[in-house]
C-alpha cells in the first residue's frame, strides 16, 4: 500500500523507482524529522554511503526532497510534502533544540511569505527557530550547565 504510494511519487517526479531509491525515499518519508547523510547511512545497512549520496542528489534535482540547514553545519534532508517543484509553499518551520540537538519539523507552520526586493527571486528558504524543546525544558538540571 505505502510502497505503491512511494513508487508513484518517484515516477511522478521522473525518477526510475529502483529498490534502493524506494528504500532511501521510504526512510525519508517515514521520519517526522529531517535526516543527515550519516543518519540515513545508519538506518540503511544494505546501502553504502556513496549510493545514498547519489540518490539524494538525484532526489534533490527532481524535487522529491529538499535540504535544510539547522545550524549544525550538516545538511539534513526531508521528503517534500507538496506536488509542485518544491516551491516556498512546500517549506515549513524547523526548530532546533540546543540541548538535545534535535531538529523538529513544524509541518503545520509554513514559512512566512517575505516580500523580496525588486529583482530578487527566492528559490529556497531556511526558517529555523532555536531554543529548548519540551523534553529538555522538563529536565531538572539548569539549562545553562548544558549549553
Ligand atoms: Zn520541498
Ligand atoms: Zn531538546
Ligand atoms: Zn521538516
Amino acid at each position: 500500500m505505502k510502497t505503491e504510494e512511494y513508487l508513484s511519487r518517484l515516477e511522478a517526479r521522473g525518477v526510475k523507482p529502483t529498490s534502493t531509491r524506494l528504500l532511501v525515499y521510504r526512510v525519508l518519508a517515514e521520519h517526522r524529522h529531517p535526516l543527515s547523510l550519516r543518519e540515513l547511512d545508519d538506518e540503511l545497512d544494505t546501502v553504502d554511503r556513496s549510493t545514498i549520496f547519489r540518490t539524494l542528489t538525484l532526489f534533490l534535482a527532481n524535487h522529491l526532497i529538499h535540504a535544510i540547514e539547522d545550524g549544525t553545519g550538516v545538511a539534513r534532508y526531508e521528503a517534500c510534502e507538496g506536488d509542485d517543484d518544491c516551491t516556498l509553499d512546500d517549506q515549513h518551520v524547523h526548530f532546533y533544540c540546543r540541548l538535545c540537538q534535535r531538529t523538529f519539523c513544524f509541518h503545520s507552520l509554513h514559512v512566512p511569505h517575505l516580500p523580496m526586493p525588486e529583482g530578487f527571486e527566492a528559490e529556497g528558504v531556511n526558517f529555523l527557530v532555536k531554543g529548548v524543546c519540551p523534553d529538555c525544558a522538563r529536565q531538572p538540571y539548569p539549562k545553562t550547565l548544558m549549553a
